[in-house]
């Protein structure tokens, strides 16, 4: 089986505040080493920067020109640095 899993995922620029959701599918099988993450709608006044398979790794561009990675381990509070 090599099923897609499509969900929505909301991105969040830490500088603007700009948000939006993101339609994303990987594949929906856990032997594969990665997820075969793409992201299939962009929200507007977000672009992709780099790229990759690997959500952590996947980067975002902001309007604004503040660069993140699709799915982030850290929470950073506005206008501030991580705790
Ligand atoms: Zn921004």
């Amino acid at each position: 089986m090599a099923a897609r899993d499509r969900y929505s995922r909301k991105l969040e620029c830490s500088k603007c505040g700009r948000s939006g959701f993101a339609e994303v599918s990987e594949d929906d099988d856990p032997r594969r080493t990665s997820p075969g993450f793409a992201i299939d709608l962009m929200p507007p006044g977000f672009s992709t920067e780099r790229p990759s398979g690997d959500p952590a790794r996947h980067m975002i561009r902001c309007r604004c020109g503040n660069v993140f990675a699709f799915k982030q381990k850290t929470h950073y509070p506005p206008g501030g640095e991580p705790a």
